[in-house]
This record gives structure tokens, C-alpha cells and sequence, in this order.
């Protein structure tokens, strides 16, 4: 009666994130997409450090690397009246092999265990498009768009270009404009900004011949202060560029690149569009059986980087839900939480979007004083390029599955990240003895991380009877300890931390249920 558990809308990187998800934990998924093959076109190009965690938890961070911008290359900011003039403002951020080099030395919790990855969308889509297509329970189709959908008690009745089909549950990861949202009558609020003009370019010599100095020239962006908004942009392969810029027709783009640059290069410009810049959040993120992820539900300014990132965030909170719940062991509260803990990081990273995109504004506004530009840019252009607190110190609250505190909760600082416990938080990567992840050690359901001896059985027992994966992981490292704060820390299968205590018996008597969504009373 049902062809699919879950038909997931959209093979952008939201949707093949979740269909992979999905498959990796046995739901049958379908994943339909109106283009008949992924494109070669610009989107977003950095995955950030929570992304690359999520990644090499699903076992695909190493084959995004590889995929990805070389390790060696540092990730600098410049702001410049031109590349082969001298920098007006320079931010130095570190490559990957250098965050690499960092993380392996820093025992504080204060970073994450993947750093960021260049890897340009039109290089991240075919990858995942070929690790869900290698899944038995996905199946990927291509050319096929979705129209429109009824939903009743018990499932929701789609009808694709290609036929009708009956799923158990429908996720839109269909991107602004998505069709599943208006169906269901969901609004947008925010604000709808500027309109610029996108250009690609392949250029093999420029990374090369960066004429920029004094120093080594490469980075990742280069701003340039102009009335135009001029900002180039290096893609993951090097020989890849790609320019924004406020101009009136698509031939000006090229004018543009070259005026960039400042010496002649060969150059072929492949693709130019126009895209718009929001800071826009839906009101819902879920009606019934029907949820939404991805731009679906939040559009940013890429200032930051939080569009894709807050996408994959989403995907990944309502993957294992779904699972919970078509499996049985999951109760009402669950699903239920998916908006209340991914809607509060929505809404905070667009504000998070739009204080870096008013710093970025800052500046550019000065642009025929280019001394006060610079002064004003060394601290404004930061914004938009250390935002550690919005990448890993969300924490979901008031969520129906994770336990209360008292107590003031941690500051929400999108731009630095104090390592937490707190429950709702992402549980802190630190090294354990032997220089082994915390994170590579938690298994894939709920764990209970126990660092003194005493007897947690009762839970063991409660989660087994209800038929959730669960496991004790027994650790003795002083500095975990001493970091987590708790003997005991209970953390879901998406490493957010449920619960923390130094007893169980300090435990709510029903954590399993509150856990798994069975909590009866609790706001949903
Ligand atoms: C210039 C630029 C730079 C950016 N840089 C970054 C960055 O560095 N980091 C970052 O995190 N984000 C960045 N972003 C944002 C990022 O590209 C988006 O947030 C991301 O693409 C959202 O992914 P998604 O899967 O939700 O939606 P989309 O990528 O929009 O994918 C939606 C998919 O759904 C398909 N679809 C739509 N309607 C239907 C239908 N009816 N039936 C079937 N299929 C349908 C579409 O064809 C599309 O493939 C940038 C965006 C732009 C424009």
C-alpha cells in the first residue's frame, strides 16, 4: 500500500544529506528531482566544521576531502581595489592541514573535530547523488518533479511528474521557491534584499599567478572596494572562479572579471545568472506528515556560510526521527520536536546572516575612502568569516525531548563557541586517552557516556523494553570528565546531549521516555 517510507523532495544538498541519512539507517526513501542530471553551477563551496563532523559521522568526510580544495591552501580574506594592487585589508584563516594541525593539539573542547571543507555545491551534489544511489533503500530519481500531495491520518498521496505515489511521510527539500511550503500554506517572513548578477569562469592560470602581494597571495575571497559589490570567489578545483557583482547585464561580467584581476589572463566565462539575497525564516517547518528542510525554510545571505550548514543541520535532526518513528519506538513528541529545535537555529543563524551581512555593509558604504574602508573593514569584514558560535554552540531549548536544567543556561554567541554539556547542546569533541575522538566512540543510537562505576541497568532495561537502540560507553579520561562536567551524560543519536547528572537517580524517572518522545505533558 505504501511504494516509500519517506519521499524526500529535492536533490540539492539538503535533500541528498537526508536521503543518505535515511538509507544509511534502512528507511526506504525515494528522492525525486526536477533537473535531469546535477549541474555545474555556482552555489555554495564551503562545508563548515559541524557539516564535516555530521559528514564523517555518516563515514563521508574523507571522500569530501578528497572531492575538495586541497588541503594546503590557506583560506585568507582579502579586500582589494584590484588583485594585482596591494591588499587593503588581509584575514588570514588557516587551510585545512593547518586547522588540522590545530585541532590535533587542543585538549580544551573549544574545537571541533572536522575543521571546514572547500568543496564547491556542483562537486558535492554528483558525490552524494552517488553514495544515496548506492544505498539498497534509496531510490534516486532524476527527471521527475514533483506537483503536488493530499495528506491523511495515515500517509500522503504525491502526484510526480511521472505518476502518483503513496509515502508514509513527505520532506520538501525543494529549495526558495519550494512548492511542498506553498501547498501547505507556509509563509516566509523577513526581508527580501539586493538582486547581483553570478558569473563562473574558468581561468587555469590565475591561482598561479595571483599578482596580489606582498606576500603569498592566495585566499579564498577577494572583496573588492567598489559601488558594485565585487566579490571573487575560488572555487574547489583552483581553476574555477566565480564573481558577484551588482551590473544590469550578463556581458558586464566579463568587463568585470578583468577589471578584478588587473592583468590579462585567458579566461572562458561559463555561466552568469542573477540570484537575490534574503534573510527570510518560515513560519512552519512542518504541517501533519509533511516536513521541510533547507532553503525551503530559510533563506541567508551566504555572508557566513549558513545556508547549506543550516540545511544540513536540519536534515540530519529529522533523519533519525523519522526512523524512530516508522520503526515504533519513537512516540509523538519526537517528529514533534523536529520544528521547535530546528526552527530556533533558523531563526538565529539568519540573525546571525544579517549582523555579518550589516558589518559587510559597513564597509562597502566607505568606498571612496578607501583608508577609512580599511580601518572600518579590519573589524566589520570579521563577521562575516568567524561565526565558530553559530556553527557549534547551538543548543536546541524548550525542545520536548531534552531534559530541563535549572540554572542560567549558556549565552547564545554566534561568533564564539564555550564547549557545554548544557542538554540541547552538541556534545564537545575532545581526544580521549590514545588521542581517539569522543565522537568516533559514541555508536548510532541513544548513550549513556558513564565516567564513574554505578549501576545504570534500570536504564538499559527501560530502553531496551521499548525497542531503542542504546548503549553505556564507559570512560575513565580525567580531561572528558573534567570538560562534560558529569559522571553521566545522555546523548541522542545526533550527539546533542539529552541529559546530564552525576546519578541516576538524579535522573527524571522516565528519561527513556522524555528521550524517545513518549512523555506525556510535555509541550509539542
Ligand atoms: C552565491 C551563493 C553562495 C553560497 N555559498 C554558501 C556557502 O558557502 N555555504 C552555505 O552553507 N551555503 C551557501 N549558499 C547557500 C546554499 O547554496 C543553499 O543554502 C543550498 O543550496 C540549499 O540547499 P537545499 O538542498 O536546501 O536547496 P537547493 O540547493 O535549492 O536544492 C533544491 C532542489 O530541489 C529541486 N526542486 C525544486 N522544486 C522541485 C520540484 N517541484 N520537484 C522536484 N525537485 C524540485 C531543485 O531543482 C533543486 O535541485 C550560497 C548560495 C548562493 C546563491
Amino acid at each position: 500500500m505504501f511504494d516509500t517510507e519517506v519521499l524526500v523532495v529535492g536533490a540539492g544538498p539538503v535533500g541528498l544529506t537526508l536521503a543518505v541519512d535515511l538509507g544509511q539507517r534502512g528507511v526506504r526513501c525515494t528522492l525525486v528531482e526536477r533537473k535531469d542530471a546535477p549541474q555545474f553551477l555556482p552555489k555554495m563551496e564551503r562545508c563548515n566544521a559541524r557539516t564535516m563532523e555530521i559528514y564523517r559521522r555518516m563515514g563521508l568526510a574523507d571522500r569530501v576531502r578528497a572531492a575538495g580544495l586541497r588541503a594546503d591552501v590557506p583560506m585568507d580574506v582579502y579586500i582589494v581595489t584590484a588583485l594585482n594592487q596591494p591588499p587593503l585589508v588581509r584575514h588570514q584563516y588557516p587551510s585545512v592541514a593547518d586547522a588540522k594541525r590545530a585541532i590535533d593539539a587542543c585538549s580544551d573542547g573549544s574545537m571541533p573535530l572536522e575543521p571546514y571543507q572547500l568543496i564547491s555545491q556542483y562537486t558535492l551534489e554528483p558525490l552524494l547523488k552517488k553514495e544515496a544511489e548506492a544505498l539498497p533503500s534509496v531510490t534516486v530519481r532524476y527527471g521527475c518533479e514533483f506537483e503536488s500531495f493530499t495528506q491523511d491520518e495515515h500517509g500522503v498521496t504525491v502526484r510526480l511528474s511521472s505518476g502518483e505515489i503513496r509515502a508514509k511521510y513527505l520532506v520538501g527539500c525543494d529549495g526558495g521557491g519550494s512548492v511542498v511550503r506553498k501547498q501547505l500554506g507556509i509563509a516566509m517572513q523577513g526581508e527580501n534584499l539586493s538582486e547581483l548578477r553570478q558569473a563562473l569562469y574558468r581561468c587555469d592560470e590565475l591561482f598561479d599567478r595571483i599578482p596580489i602581494g606582498p606576500g603569498p597571495g592566495h585566499g579564498r575571497h577577494y572583496h573588492v572596494a567598489d559601488e558594485r559589490w565585487r566579490f571573487l570567489i575560488m572555487q574547489d578545483s583552483t581553476r574555477h572562479w566565480t564573481l558577484h557583482a551588482a551590473v544590469d547585464d550578463d556581458a558586464e561580467m566579463a568587463r568585470q572579471f578583468e577589471l578584478t584581476i588587473g592583468v590579462p589572463v585567458k579566461y572562458e566565462m561559463l555561466y552568469v545568472g542573477k540570484w537575490r539575497q534574503n534573510l527570510l525564516l518560515a513560519d512552519r517547518y512542518a504541517s501533519g506528515r509533511v516536513f521541510l528542510a533547507g532553503d525551503a525554510v530559510h533563506l541567508v545571505i551566504p555572508t557566513g556560510g549558513l545556508g547549506m550548514n543550516s540545511g544540513v543541520g536540519d536534515a540530519i535532526d529529522l533523519a533519525w526521527k523519522l526512523e524512530a518513528t516508522l520503526r515504533g519506538w519513537g512516540g509523538p513528541n519526537l517528529l514533534a520536536s523536529y520544528e521547535i529545535e530546528r526552527r530556533q537555529v533558523g531563526e538565529r543563524n539568519v540573525g546571525a546572516s544579517r549582523y555579518a551581512s550589516l558589518g559587510r555593509r559597513k564597509w562597502r558604504g566607505l568606498w571612496r575612502d578607501l583608508p577609512e574602508l580599511a580601518r572600518v573593514a579590519e573589524v566589520e569584514q570579521r563577521k562575516s568569516n568567524e561565526m565558530i558560535g553559530a556553527e557549534l554552540g547551538y543548543r536546541y531549548a524548550g525542545s520536548p525531548v531534552i531534559g530541563e536544567e535549572p540554572g542560567p543556561a549558556p549565552e547564545d554567541d554566534f561568533r564564539r563557541y564555550v564547549p557545554s554539556t548544557w542538554p540541547g547542546a552538541r556534545l564537545p569533541h575532545v581526544w580521549l586517552d590514545g588521542h581517539v575522538a569522543m565522537q568516533d566512540r559514541v555508536g548510532p543510537g541513544y548513550t549513556l557516556l558513564r565516567f564513574a562505576d554505578q549501576d545504570v541497568s534500570s536504564l538499559t532495561k527501560a530502553f531496551k523494553a521499548m525497542g531503542a537502540p542504546f548503549a553505556v560507553l564507559d570512560r575513565r579520561d580525567a580531561r572528558a570528565r573534567e570538560l562534560y562536567g558529569f559522571d553521566l551524560i545522555l546523548l541522542r543519536p545526533d550527539l546533542h546531549v539529552v541529559w546530564r547528572g552525576n546519578r541516576l537517580a538524579d535522573a527524571p524517572g522516565n528519561i527513556h521516555l522524555l528521550a524517545t518522545g513518549h512523555l506525556p505533558g510535555q509541550k509539542a
